[in-house]
């Protein structure tokens, strides 16, 4: 066996096993009441599992009784974690949750299934056995509410396709709805993820542009191949500056318009799964949007109004699908609604102390995190909007978006997983407070660059 290489579970002891994974890497971040273990290579191992992102470390953290925080590049327990205890426990959630419970071969992927009592059960690949998988484990909740994804992206970008097709039919000529489906359907091979964002500039306009579409087409087709078939991963995030370079670069000056078709074809995308089964990153992906600065507040703010419909008349809008977006939105939408608020004065200070803990070791890292066009274009606007603007504050900045984004998240969880809870309410206001705690210090911070200019 490869050194760094383990069978898919460690316990298998065959070293002729053909389902290996890599052993865990981990690295220490900070120290005393703030250090955190950063699962350096948790993406590796996810993938060889073929399981969402974040399960294998949700699942750990659960079983530690510790949180977690993911950024863009790092992915944290809090505390300091034994690589061993955390691979036996790997061990634990393969067993649990990758692993056929019938011939336990790790042949489920792609077969987990949430039915409607909430029962997570599974198909097996391999032996075809229709199996409950752990419905008792904590982590089952957690399950019920990122459920894996379940059908190959061929059928679901067909079904989109159709569907939306079938909408706007009247609208557009056969051959035309032709090229929009051959051209949803293979732009997402188009894009390699380990080549330079201008490679792919070139190859997608190359791809989009031999079928001389409008601006709504490509945007349209775009939104397909962008959005990865799994939306909320780390995919996902290392295509935004893809995205926002479309949408500022190769929108012919209308931007707003490329926007606007960005997230019909985000929509189709999202609710094409059986069941829009999906919906529940809605928010998230909006967020990741909004934070980098691709999606603007006045134009969501118009899009809930109605007003950028009426404006544009995309020819691909499904008012079905529009309402239903919405409704999945509402967290965001609430969000970026909410004004200045008035809030305690204690929770800031907890947030306050909380950053600072973590600004020590990630202050590097958090720089580099950022995509570096990205870096860029935000040091260009800050600077033309306040000259000299200290670097401190820049970092601050920086973090206490960071420091949002992840609160966002983890509210987002809670909210899901206390479903059932009878004090939903109450733990509804508090969150409330503390998204409207966020939005202040975006406010303000607005306010300051707007005063700026
Ligand atoms: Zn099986």
């Amino acid at each position: 066996m490869a050194t760094g290489e383990l069978n898919i579970p460690s316990t298998v002891k065959d070293p002729h096993y053909r389902y290996k994974m890599p052993k865990i890497q981990t690295a220490t971040q900070g120290s005393g009441n703030g250090i955190k273990t950063n699962w350096v290579n948790l993406p590796e191992v996810s993938n060889a599992l073929k399981v969402p992102l974040e399960y294998p470390i949700k699942f750990i953290a659960r079983e530690l009784g510790s949180n977690t925080e993911t950024k863009s590049n790092s992915f944290l327990i809090n505390g300091s974690q034994d690589v061993e205890k955390m691979q036996e426990l790997l061990d634990k959630f393969i067993k649990k949750y990758v692993l056929c419970p019938k011939c336990h071969l790790p042949e489920i992927h792609g077969k987990i299934r949430v039915e409607k009592k909430g029962e997570i059960k599974c198909t097996c690949r391999s032996c075809g056995a229709t199996c409950e998988l752990d419905n008792t484990h904590n982590f089952a909740a957690y399950i019920r509410s990122y459920p894996p994804p379940y059908e190959k992206e061929e059928r679901i970008t067909k079904e989109a396709t159709e569907k939306s097709s079938s909408h706007t039919k009247g609208k557009i000529d056969k051959k035309l709805i032709k090229s929009i489906k051959e051209c949803c359907l293979n732009l997402s091979s188009v894009i390699k993820d380990d080549a330079p964002m201008e490679k792919n500039v070139e190859e997608i306009n190359n791809f989009i542009g031999k079928y001389n579409f409008n601006l709504d087409c490509k945007f349209y087709c775009f939104s397909f191949g962008v959005f990865p078939d799994e939306i909320y991963t780390q995919k996902f995030l290392n295509r935004l500056p893809l995205i926002k370079h479309f949408i500022e670069n190769e929108s012919e000056n209308k931007p707003e318009e490329a926007l606007y078709n960005l997230i019909i074809g985000f929509q189709d995308k999202i609710f094409s799964r059986q069941k829009g089964e999906k919906k529940q990153y809605v928010s998230s992906v909006l967020y990741y949007l909004y934070d980098k600065d691709i999606l603007k507040e006045d134009f969501w703010l118009k899009y809930l109004s109605g007003n950028i419909q009426e404006k544009y008349n995309s020819m691909f809008r499904i008012e079905e699908g529009e309402k239903k977006l919405k409704e999945a939105a509402k967290d965001f939408s609430d969000w970026i609604e909410n004004g200045p608020y008035e809030g305690e004065e204690e929770n800031k200070e907890q947030e306050k102390e909380d950053k600072n803990d973590i600004k020590e070791e990630t202050k590097e890292s958090t720089k580099e995190e950022k995509d570096e066009e990205d870096t860029e274009e935000k040091g260009k606007k800050k600077g033309k909007k306040k000259k000299g603007k200290k670097k401190k504050d820049k970092e601050k900045e920086e973090k206490d978006n960071e420091k949002k984004k992840e609160v966002k998240e983890e509210t987002k969880e809670e909210k899901k997983e206390e479903g059932n809870d009878e004090n939903k309410e109450e733990n509804k206001e508090e969150k409330k407070e503390e998204k409207k705690e966020e939005k202040k210090e975006e406010k303000k911070e607005e306010e300051i660059n707007i005063d700026d200019i």
